[in-house]
């Protein structure tokens, strides 16, 4: 008995695979070879695509409050710095693994693409639990991240921000950390961080605005109305809820919300002020209520818009025809399966995918980036004016290639996403 239990504490402990994140790696790789192809590059582009570049693998020694030692497993992961530095975001999750932060990584190259940022995609994680951890222990945890990865960052190589679980004050310590190393103050090593710490302004939001400016970009093109239009949104984490609050103020009805525990559903709009008020800090409020419905029945809502801002493969073949929405926005990552997209692009729905929904949130990080490099800092204003832009004209894009090519948006995206990255590594003789 103790020695199978062993084993599995073993197998989590090194992130051993979910098929789910094989599969995400899988269906990434296929839509990348296929907008390859469109574009007519060879198979040496592929392969050279089809992984990171570099991927690092450590083990972080931490002392517990209770004094025991505990060694956590980590990863970053560099796909691709033909452009410029790689960029992305560190989990902190249970569920972390090698071949998710490679596919994690693979996206944040597509995004930078997409929105035309300078960079290339990163991503990093941490397999641990951090509702389970104090906070001294979740600082010698980022710190001994910093320390064991600080060979292959920096502002000029590597620049990670906050993802799943992770929040201003850890990229606080960890940008502690790597300027102590260096022993020069470097804002520019990490992005989210806190205001007076040289983070921007409106990053915490960031990426729910970007959604949200997807969300009107694809309602002119349905011609939908988003004063009195129904939306869903599934899932009230970060994104999801600043969401359901700039959907509620600009006068749509948000019919239904969800968490981890179950979903809330009022026809007649759902009080979002009141739901935010009771949101607990891992996002979840649904616990308050008796009357909750499941998942499957959250997605099937009559509705105009669906915003699925939760986890990976909840749109499948098995309940594509049944979402009633005209409008699909994927505010998390991989929501939705190969053949579910193609179903709903087959019935007319519209589907913004989530590489370009998504990508608001590292735009926002490079304009953090942009200012800690200048040391000179932007309104609050004006941040959101340039968000604004880059957003609006990337959908275009996305949407005019979409139109030209006739293809769904994700192959769409995807195309766009991989052409710079594709020049990039042409122009400097790597292909
Ligand atoms: N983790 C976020 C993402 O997946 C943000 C990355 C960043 O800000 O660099 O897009």
């Amino acid at each position: 008995m103790e020695g199978s239990e062993k084993l599995e504490n073993e197998k989590t402990e090194k992130g051993t695979d979910k098929p789910e994140s094989q599969n995400v790696l899988t269906s990434t790789r296929t839509v990348i070879k296929t907008a390859l192809d469109k574009l007519g590059y060879s198979q040496e582009v592929y392969d050279l695509m089809k992984e990171p570049l570099r991927m690092m693998t450590v083990r972080i020694p931490i002392r517990m409050d209770d004094g025991s030692i505990k060694v956590f497993t980590g990863y970053r992961a560099q796909h691709n710095d033909a452009v410029g530095p790689t960029k992305g975001g560190v989990r902190f999750h249970p569920d972390v693994t090698e071949t998710e932060v490679k596919a994690l990584s693979i996206w944040m190259s597509l995004k930078a693409g997409i929105v035309d940022l300078p960079y290339g995609g990163g991503k990093g994680g941490i397999i641990c639990d951090p509702r389970e951890m104090s906070f001294p222990e979740l600082e010698r945890l980022s710190r001994g991240y910093v320390r064991a990865i600080s060979q292959i960052v920096g502002p000029t190589k590597d620049i990670p921000a906050p993802d799943v679980f992770t929040n201003s004050q850890i990229m606080a310590w960890m940008m502690d950390e790597y300027s102590r190393m260096k022993e020069f103050d470097s804002p520019g090593f990490i992005t989210g961080k806190p205001i007076v710490l040289g983070g921007s302004h409106g990053r915490e939001s960031a990426t729910a605005k970007g959604v949200t400016i997807c969300i009107n970009e694809a309602a002119k093109k349905k011609g939908i109305n988003i004063e009195g239009a129904r939306v869903v949104i599934q899932g009230f984490g970060n994104a999801g809820s600043f969401l359901a609050k700039f959907m509620h103020d600009a006068g749509a009805k948000v019919v239904g919300i969800s968490d981890v525990y179950g979903g809330l559903h009022d026809p007649d709009g759902l009080d979002i002020d009141y739901l935010l008020d009771r949101r607990d800090s891992f996002g979840t409020v649904s616990k308050l209520f008796k009357d909750t419905i499941g998942n499957d029945e959250l997605l099937e809502l009559d509705c105009d818009i669906l915003v699925p801002a939760a986890i990976e493969n909840q749109i499948t073949e098995r309940n594509a025809d049944k979402i009633k929405a005209q409008i699909v926005v994927e505010a998390a990552n991989g929501p939705t399966t190969i053949e579910a997209t193609r179903i709903l692009s087959e019935r007319g729905v519209l589907l913004v995918p989530d590489v370009l929904a998504s990508a608001g949130g590292v735009t926002v990080s490079y304009f953090e980036w942009v200012q800690n490099n200048q040391g000179y800092y932007w309104t609050e204003q004006e941040v959101q004016e340039r968000l604004e832009k880059v957003m609006v004209n990337s959908f275009d894009n996305v949407y005019k290639v979409s139109t030209a090519r006739n293809v769904d948006m994700r192959l769409a995206s995807y195309m766009v996403g991989v052409r710079k990255m594709s020049e990039a590594s042409r122009f400097r003789g790597w292909i």
